[in-house]
């Protein structure tokens, strides 16, 4: 079984002690990483800390370092691409796209322009506002994404002048690690390192004085402890936590033009997608017609092994979720929930659930009120518009929201009403390096991408020369 590293202080270091990475769409082993101690922490933290000293002084050159980076992982894809869709589940042509996507991120930063801002400049006086960065970055990522929600990470850190020791999930270390050694040929040493281990170790690096901020995407629940370990040293803190999507369909829509947009934004990745739809809402007079389509989308929809030809859906990630799915899916049924399609485990190996639809369900079932993260969507009707934006509204989670309409204006006026950090209108889930991304309430602190997302890496400092 091949044995993945990690990358301290520009080395590809290995330990004897072994963590078992699981295809999900076997439920098996199939490749293993290091496993790294509280020593290693220490380790990347002092190697990132003093490649700090330097790589903090030429913005010119980061610019060019983050070029190369997206190029070196663009020379990787067809490498770590099957290793992403092995050790994640999703398709592998989709683990392509994510590596792209990543590329691209790295691209976006190095080109995206920074001005001081002048406050005042005149014969008395020059007032700038300029930004520094932080030190050394703590980044930690989820399963479901694991490499461009990284590069959402490393880019604006290296931008602005951070080292960086990532950790992934110890479910998806591989592609993060593999990642690490391609980006090892164009970064100096000690400039991004990444540690593969347990959650344990995710809590040390949190805990490490030398870290300065800490970015973290992950679930609300840890995303509370990020927090609670960042106070002893006040680190500043990103946190890109849960969601509980609503989409909302106005009663103006054709069911025909919206069911594949629909249905792609609920189960895109098995549906483990922060922000992907989690409950929809219908109006009454269109609800049979919209779950006829999705259902019959869902029923020609490809699951299996990522790594086969023309697979749609891949696994859910890992036993743990694919239980979580499960459970909730029951729960639906026992509440009075009708499952409409999908509803049972497929196959006895790996952790397959295929789109499940469910109606009849309401406030309080907990397929509703709970963030699901996988195969399963209840669809909700609802007789006025505004019982349907109090019911998207009434969760503790604030990620993102969609309208759909074939009145794009009024539509709009609606998403406007959502307390979520993205609300689209007649799409879900469109993502791009231009703009900020976060939650309202417990779906996070602060955002990333974009401008926004860059001024997260750095601090404030008013330079004021008195001139005359
Ligand atoms: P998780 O919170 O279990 O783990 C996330 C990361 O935190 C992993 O690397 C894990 O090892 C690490 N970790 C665990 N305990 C820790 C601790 N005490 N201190 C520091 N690090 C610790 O989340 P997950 O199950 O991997 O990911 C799924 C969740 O992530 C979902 O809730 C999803 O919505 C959310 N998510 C959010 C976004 C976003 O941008 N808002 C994006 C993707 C996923």
């Amino acid at each position: 079984m091949q044995s993945y590293g990690m990358l301290i202080d520009g080395r590809m270091v290995n330990t004897a002690e072994q963590d078992p990475v699981i295809n999900p769409a076997f439920g098996e082993p199939f490749a293993t990483c290091a496993r790294g101690t509280k020593e290693h922490v220490n380790q990347a933290v002092d190697a990132a800390a003093n490649a700090y000293k330097t790589w903090r002084k030429d913005e010119a050159f980061r610019r060019q370092k983050l070029n190369e980076c997206a190029a070196a992982l663009q020379a990787k894809v067809n490498d770590i691409a099957p290793v992403l869709s092995q050790e994640q589940g999703k398709p592998v042509n989709q683990a392509m796209m994510e590596i792209f996507g990543a590329s691209m991120w790295f691209s976006y930063f190095a080109s995206l322009e920074i001005q001081p801002e002048i406050l005042q400049d005149d014969g008395a006086k020059r007032i700038q506002v300029v930004r520094k960065p932080l030190g050394v970055v703590a980044a930690i990522t989820p399963w479901n994404f694991p490499v461009i929600l990284l590069s959402w990470k490393l880019a604006p850190a290296f931008l602005a002048g951070n080292t960086v020791v990532a950790k992934p999930s110890p479910f998806t270390p591989l592609s993060t690690l593999m990642a690490a050694e391609a980006l090892r040929e164009v970064l100096p040493a000690g400039v991004l390192n990444v540690l593969s281990g347990g959650n344990d170790l995710g809590a040390e690096l949190t805990r490490h004085p030398e870290i300065r901020k800490i970015s973290f995407t992950g679930s609300v629940a840890t995303g509370k402890k990020v927090m609670l370990a960042a106070a002893d040293d006040l680190k500043r803190v990103t946190l890109e936590l849960g969601g509980n999507d609503a989409a909302i369909v106005l009663d103006d829509v054709n069911p025909d033009e919206v069911a594949e947009g629909l249905f792609w934004g609920a189960f895109q990745n098995s549906g483990q997608v922060c922000a992907a739809i989690k409950r929809l809402y219908v109006p009454e007079q269109l609800h049979d017609s919209i779950v006829a389509k999705l259902v019959d989308r869902a029923k020609r929809t490809k699951v299996g092994n990522g790594m086969e030809p023309d697979v749609e859906l891949g696994p859910i990630n890992n036993d743990m979720q694919f239980q979580k799915v499960l459970g909730l899916v029951d729960d639906a049924k026992k509440s009075g929930g009708k499952i409409e399609v999908g509803g049972e485990r497929m196959g006895s190996k790996g952790y397959f659930l295929p789109p499940t639809i469910v109606t009849g369900l309401g406030a309080g079932a907990k397929l509703v009120d709970e963030e699901q993260f996988g195969t399963a969507l209840p669809i909700i009707k609802y007789k006025h518009l505004s019982d349907a934006l109090e019911q998207a509204n009434r969760t503790h989670y604030g990620l993102g929201g969609s309208v759909w309409s074939s009145n794009p204006d009024r539509a709009e006026e609606v998403a406007r009403e959502f307390e979520s950090g993205t609300v689209w209108v007649n799409q879900h889930i469109d993502l791009s390096p231009l703009q900020p991304f976060g939650g309202h309430k417990w779906s996070g602190i602060g955002v990333e991408n974009g401008k926004w997302g860059y001024n997260e890496f750095t601090q404030v400092q008013v330079v004021d020369t008195k001139r005359a």
